[in-house]
């Protein structure tokens, strides 16, 4: 998506990913540009039942909440995968 500058100069508009939610310049989003989780930060039972739920402040504290790819547990946590970034007019 290029846009006229104010000079008539073509401007690359940044773009702001859907997965990582950085922006980013399309000229150079490669492979290794976008850091994510494929998976989602979850709530789980340290049992078997395997149903997802988000914590309240009066959970028992045998709930955990990590991310479901890479058992990470702080929601800041690095992504554990690389891929492209995808932008929200991508589909
Ligand atoms: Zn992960
Ligand atoms: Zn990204």
């Amino acid at each position: 998506m290029a846009e006229k500058g104010e000079n008539g100069v073509k401007v690359v508009r940044e773009k702001l990913c859907r997965r990582c939610k950085t922006t980013f310049s399309p000229t150079s989003n490669t492979r290794s540009s976008c850091r994510f989780h494929p998976s989602f930060f979850v709530s789980r039972r340290h049992d078997d039942q395997r149903r997802y739920y988000e914590l309240g402040p009066d959970d028992p504290p045998y709930a955990a909440k990590f991310y479901d790819c890479c058992g990470a547990e702080d929601p800041e946590a690095l992504g554990c995968k690389t891929d492209v970034h995808v932008s929200y007019d991508d589909d």
